[in-house]
C-alpha cells in the first residue's frame, strides 16, 4: 500500500445453499451479504438479537408512535434484549426486504427433516436452537393487510442484490442461505458474503 494511503481489506465467504458460516466481528467492521446471480435469501442472527424488539424500536422511531414495522430499512439498527443497538443496517438494494417478523426455519417445517435457518444458525453460532432470540430474515417479499403479514408470496431477486450491517460493536453473527426450495422467486444458489474491515491510515513507511 501507498504510505499514508486507506487500508481496506474484505475477506469473501461463500455461503453455500442450506448451510450457515459464523463471522466474528469488532466494532467497525461490516459484513456485506449479496446474491451473486440473483437466487436465494437466507437468515442472518446474532446471540440475543430480539427481533420483537426491534419492530418496536424502530417504529417508534420511524412514527413516534408504539406501533409496529416489518422490515428494517437503511439507517435502522438491530437490538439485542438488553435494548442496545447491535448493528445498523448501512446498505440495502433489490426487492427483497430485511424481513423481522419470520422465524426464520427449522427442521420441522421439512418433511424430510433437513435443518432448517434456526437450526443451521445455532449450530454455527455454537449455542442451542433455544437460544437464538430472533431472526432477520432477507430478500424477502411480502404483502401486508388487517388480516395477516403475508410473507414469502414471491420476489424478483436480481444479481448483487444485497444488504450490509456495520457491527457497533465486538460481536458474532451467522448467515445463513436458506434450504427451502419452495419460496416463488428463490432457487438454489450460495450467498457472497464479505467482511469488510475499516481503512486505517498508513505507517508512512516509504514503498510499504
Ligand atoms: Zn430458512
Amino acid at each position: 500500500m501507498k504510505a499514508g494511503a486507506m487500508e481496506m481489506s474484505e475477506v469473501v465467504t461463500e455461503v453455500g445453499h442450506g448451510t450457515a458460516v459464523r463471522f466474528g466481528l469488532s466494532a467497525g467492521e461490516t459484513i456485506r451479504i449479496e446474491t451473486p446471480d440473483g437466487s436465494q435469501g437466507g437468515d442472518f442472527s446474532f446471540p440475543g438479537f430480539d427481533q420483537g424488539l426491534t419492530r418496536n424500536k424502530l417504529g417508534w422511531k420511524r412514527f413516534g408512535r408504539p406501533w409496529l414495522v416489518y422490515s428494517a430499512e437503511t439507517g435502522d439498527s438491530l437490538f439485542d434484549v438488553d435494548g442496545e443497538a447491535t448493528f445498523e443496517v448501512t446498505s440495502m438494494a433489490g426487492e427483497g426486504v430485511a424481513d423481522i417478523m419470520y422465524p426464520g426455519c427449522w427442521d420441522e417445517v421439512y418433511p424430510d427433516r433437513r435443518q432448517g435457518c434456526q437450526d443451521l444458525i445455532s449450530a454455527a453460532l455454537g449455542i442451542e436452537r433455544r437460544e437464538l432470540q430472533g431472526m432477520l430474515s432477507f430478500f424477502i417479499g411480502f404483502a401486508a393487510d388487517e388480516v395477516a403479514y403475508r410473507g414469502l408470496a414471491g420476489v424478483d431477486l436480481q444479481p448483487g442484490d444485497h444488504l450490509e450491517f456495520l457491527a457497533l460493536r465486538d460481536v458474532d453473527c451467522a448467515v445463513s442461505a436458506c434450504p427451502d426450495t419452495g419460496i416463488p422467486g428463490w432457487r438454489p444458489g450460495s450467498l457472497r458474503v464479505v467482511v469488510i474491515s475499516p481503512g486505517r491510515t498508513g505507517s508512512g513507511e516509504p514503498g510499504a
